[in-house]
């Protein structure tokens, strides 16, 4: 098993022993990268010299006794929808093509502080509007386990390139499912953390008050060590909680004994049989390990969706007014500024991100704001109380995270609703804030990954991860990647076992 295969925190302490320098781990993840991008179109931009300039830095870093940090050498990916300075940061659409942030997000900084390289930007939804990466303006991402299907989205690049074994660590942001699903979808670990744990700090914004960036990881030891890393105050991020990152490598052997697990009845009806499977048997494998395990119902729940589908088109309205042809990325030129804007808009943005700027307009609208935007944040409090009461009786619950297993590429690009439905189980924390993990724990009918969602109460991280450790246990190998592109015959478990 190579290295890349061991995993994140492995790499890192393989490199910081000086077992292997970063220069070598590096290029074993471009390589891999070069491998497998024809089939997989998993990046946007790829870092080559560049990674291998920083890895360099590692090294000597190490050669002169100071510590690289808790990622040394690790290769990462970032999802292009956060800014590296001077590198290109597209969104994946048209109207940011070429643009160079004069800036690194937050997150990225705390990355690169910590000793990781990035390899490359991946390949999102257009501002990350979507459950598939299939509205991204270059072109989608295949998903390692079946070339025909969609990794998920709108983080799909990342969940992917993790899939794949090009990175043990990626990076996407969150607003309503966008790291639990494509996780989900791929067989790896996904966490959207509380909202305010992370610095928002250079994600370009799609809706504010739901964005949250996290990690994808193939274990949940490496999630939990990349949210240790990237988690934490920022006063550039006046929405970020100023208190330490969870603490959470800690809490991962401790096993669920006497905890009280919640197991969510409300979404039955909306998943496929494997997916309710999957959090069935999850269920069972927490009482077996002694976890005090109860079906609950939060009907609330099934209404995150719709008042989901108003809020964060509302937000993004707003949020991608700036992109008016003056300040950033592209420009197309009229007879005066009002055509500029308009021709701009119309050439730069795809049809989902019209869609949404149309309906988020809609719903601000005078005579319109109180129908639908007042209504739908009604109801993101009634889905926030609901959920708070939940947590009154139980630690953490328990569901699937998506409806389905993967499905094929252009299965839902006609049909918007039907797209929308993929996050039904998501969304929910997005409007509660509170912190939700997606771990990899069947292989479906379809011979596809399915994971289950464990969800916490806001800053419960570390119960969270505590609970994901005993499922990720109990699953079996075969239900994980990383996978060779186009899936490993049945029966083969990730370590070729
Ligand atoms: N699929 C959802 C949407 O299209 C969520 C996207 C996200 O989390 N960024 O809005």
């Amino acid at each position: 098993m190579s290295l890349l295969d061991a995993g994140a925190a492995a790499v890192a302490k393989a490199v910081r022993a000086g077992d292997v320098t970063a220069v070598e781990v590096i290029e074993e993840a471009l390589a891999r990268l070069d491998a497998t991008e024809g089939d997989l179109h998993c990046f946007q931009t790829v870092l080559g010299d560049k990674a291998r300039r920083e890895a360099a830095r590692v090294d000597e870093a190490v050669g002169e006794g100071r510590d690289p940090g808790p990622l040394a050498g690790v290769p990462i990916a970032l999802k292009d929808n956060l800014c590296t300075h001077g590198i290109e940061t597209t969104c994946s659409s048209r109207i940011l093509e070429g643009w160079r942030p004069p800036y690194d997000a937050t997150v990225v900084e705390r990355l690169r502080g910590a000793g990781a390289v990035a390899v490359g930007k991946t390949n999102l939804d257009e501002f990350a509007m979507g459950s598939s990466t299939e509205n991204s303006a270059f072109g989608p991402t295949h998903n390692p386990w079946d070339l025909s299907r969609v990794p998920g989205g709108s983080s799909g690049g990342s969940a992917a390139a993790v899939a794949a074994g090009v990175v043990p660590l990626a990076f996407g942001s969150d607003t309503g499912g966008s790291i639990r699903q494509p996780a989900s979808l791929c067989g790896v670990v996904g966490i959207k953390p509380t909202y305010g744990v992370v610095s928002r700090y250079g994600l370009i914004a799609f809706a504010s008050s739901l964005d949250q960036i996290g990690p994808f990881a193939p274990t949940v030891a490496d999630a939990a060590l990349a949210l240790e890393v990237i988690g934490g105050g920022d006063p550039r991020d006046s929405t970020c909680l100023a208190r330490p990152a969870p603490r959470l490598i800690e809490v991962l052997g401790r096993g669920v004994e006497g905890l009280r697990v919640g197991v969510l009845e409300d979404f039955v009806d909306d998943v496929s049989a494997s997916c309710r499977r999957a959090a069935n048997d999850a269920a069972d494998a927490l009482a077996a390990a002694g976890a005090k395990v109860d079906a609950v119902s939060v009907p609330e729940a099934r209404l995150g969706l719709p008042a989901y589908y108003v809020i964060a088109p509302a937000e993004a309205s707003s949020n991608l007014a700036r992109y008016d042809g003056v300040r950033y990325g592209l420009r197309v030129e009229g007879p005066d500024v009002e055509a500029m804007n308009a021709r701009t808009r119309a050439a730069g943005f795809g049809r989902e991100v019209r869609r949404r700027i149309m309906i988020g307009t809609y719903a601000l609208s005078a005579g319109y704001y109180d129908a639908y935007y007042g209504q739908a944040q009604r109801v993101r409090t009634l889905v926030t109380r609901a959920f708070d009461a939940a947590y009154e009786r139980f630690d953490v619950l328990l569901s699937p995270t998506t409806p389905s297993e993967a499905f094929e590429l252009g299965a839902k690009t006609a049909n918007p609703i039907e797209m929308y439905l993929s996050d039904l189980c998501t969304v929910s924390s997005n409007l509660t804030g509170q912190p939700a993990i997606s771990v990899p724990y069947a292989l479906g009918d379809e011979g596809l990954p399915v994971g289950v969602q464990v969800m916490a109460p806001a800053l419960g991280e570390a119960l969270m991860v505590q609970v994901a450790a005993v499922l990720e246990q109990a699953a079996p190998a075969e239900a994980r990647g990383p996978v060779p592109v186009g899936g490993r015959a049945r029966g083969e478990a990730a370590d070729g076992a």
